[in-house]
């Protein structure tokens, strides 16, 4: 029989806030174990949570980076626990009514364009993190109380691939949004991956697994294809799958059993007494709204055609906005965009990566790029002078054709003078010059390369090409 799979994304995202979600305790990564804590994150007795408008903010954001419905009315409930990192005994959570629902997220799969539609992203609180020693464990509350979004998919995902994919969009659009870093390595995304499979074709859904413990997107990809592979094996097998929650092993590369899944009336969620719901007005929406930006997908498809930029050339640019940001600049009133392209990947971000600088602390603005483009276009310098203008322009800052002066750079382009070093090349290399009077063509690169070097690279290639076939054959 054939199977199919079906898969429901459930990740949590770490939002950008200066302060916690109902403290002003700082919201930081690295710093000493529980430094950033206060009765509030603590849940000592009597305080009350304060919520964070930033938080709310960039909630609404989210909502409509991934196309979501921000409803009038949102609520907060406890979702009650006991666990040594949560020291409230509850979690503060959306059950019923999230600040966002409905949307979807669209990104690029291979050739094809794909849709995951989203059901909710809904805040929460995270709680604190455990560490185990040789005899004893401890726990940091560091990140009790900061702010989460739990970003809820529908199951419409089928692969690994599509899962690895989508969760890269994600992460695209957040930061796009300056939502959040998403940076896996801070714990800042973590991710959990719901999954049945199913006999192709069969309407209802099989039963959900969960699974938990990936520390990276290819992590979640490869926890994905090795549990549908055993799902499928169970069932060719005679066998039955129970709803569970399973935990990845990164190393082995697989999964095993947890624990059997609970279900919502063991965490007996009720509304939080001590929080009033959020109604968002429309004025304050409505300035959320317009700091919507243009989404990465979007952008890539603008720059292809805007430019006339191939795939890889955009790819590089939405994957690093700042770059792609300079290259508009450059390319402004070019002709032929795909040039400042050239040089913004080629040398630009070859220059970055070599010097570890970032295109924000660039000393020469992008229009120095154009500049450049157009001194070559104009016949004034080889394409290989423009590669030491480059250089320089890069260390110093200076303007293309200040470099340019200040060096003697400018092309030769007087016959005079280029005449001259094509007749000492030719003078200086009798071999050659009789090959090509004999019909050997190829002879002419030769000299050519010579009074090339002669006027260290300064003469115009296409000039000292004409005038040495002209001298030998006349
Ligand atoms: P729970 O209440 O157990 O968390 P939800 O209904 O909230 O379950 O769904 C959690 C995630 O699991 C969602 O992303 C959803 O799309 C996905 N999901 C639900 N049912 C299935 C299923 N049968 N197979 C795969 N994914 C599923
Ligand atoms: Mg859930
Ligand atoms: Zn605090």
């Amino acid at each position: 029989m054939e199977y199919e799979a079906v898969i429901g994304l459930e990740t949590h995202v770490q939002l950008k806030t200066c302060t916690k979600m109902w403290c002003g305790c700082a919201n930081e990564y690295g710093a000493d174990a529980n430094t950033n804590v206060c009765p509030v994150c603590l849940g000592l007795p009597g305080v009350l949570p304060v919520p964070n408008a930033e938080a709310l903010r960039l909630t609404a954001l989210t909502g409509f980076l991934l196309n979501c419905d921000v409803p009038g009315y949102a609520k907060w409930d406890r979702k009650n626990y006991f666990y040594p990192d949560n020291p409230k005994n509850y979690q503060l959570t959306q059950l019923d009514f999230p600040s966002t629902i409905t949307g979807f997220v669209e990104f690029e799969l291979g050739e094809e364009l794909e849709s995951v539609r989203i059901n909710r992203a809904h805040l929460e609180e995270d709680v604190g993190k455990s560490f185990h020693f040789a005899d004893y464990s401890g726990v940091d509350f560091n990140r009790a109380g900061v702010p989460l979004l739990e970003i809820v998919t529908e199951p419409d995902i089928t692969s690994g691939d599509m899962a690895y994919e989508y969760l890269n969009a994600l992460k695209s659009i957040l930061e796009y949004g300056g939502v959040s870093d998403c940076d896996m390595e801070k714990g800042q995304v973590r991710c959990d991956v719901n999954i049945s499979v199913r006999p192709k074709g069969q309407q209802e859904l099989g039963e959900k697994i969960e699974i938990k413990n990936m520390n990276s997107f290819s992590g979640v990809r490869r926890a994905a294809e090795y549990e549908i592979a055993r799902q499928i094996e169970v069932l060719e097998e005679g066998g039955q799958l129970v709803q569970e929650t399973r935990r990845w092993d990164d190393d082995a590369g697989i999964t095993d059993s947890m624990r059997t899944k609970e279900d919502a009336h063991d965490y007996r969620y009720f509304p939080d007494p001590d929080l009033m719901p959020h109604r968002p007005s429309e004025e304050w929406l409505a300035t959320i709204r317009e700091e919507v930006v243009e989404l990465p997908l979007a952008r890539k498809r603008r720059l292809m055609e805007q430019y006339e930029l191939p795939t890889g050339d955009a790819d590089v640019f939405v994957g690093d906005a700042a770059l792609g940001n300079y290259f508009e600049e450059a390319a402004k009133g070019l002709n032929n965009p795909k040039q400042a392209a050239n040089w913004v990947i080629n040398n630009l971000q070859a220059k970055l990566v070599e010097t570890e600088t970032s295109v924000v602390n660039l000393k020469f603005p992008a229009v120095a790029i154009g500049e450049l483009i157009g001194l070559v276009e104009g016949g004034q310098i080889s394409s290989k002078i423009a590669q030491e203008v480059f250089a320089e322009m890069f260390a110093s800052g200076k303007s293309p054709a200040t470099i340019v002066e200040e060096k003697g750079l400018s092309q030769v382009s007087d016959s005079g003078e280029l005449e001259a070093f094509c007749r000492e090349a030719i003078e200086a290399n009798p071999g050659p010059a009789d090959d090509f009077r004999s019909g050997k063509e190829a002879a002419l690169n030769f000299l050519k390369g010579q009074v090339m070097k002669a006027s260290r690279g300064k003469a115009n290639p296409q000039m000292v090409g004409e005038l040495l076939a002209k001298i030998l054959n006349g």
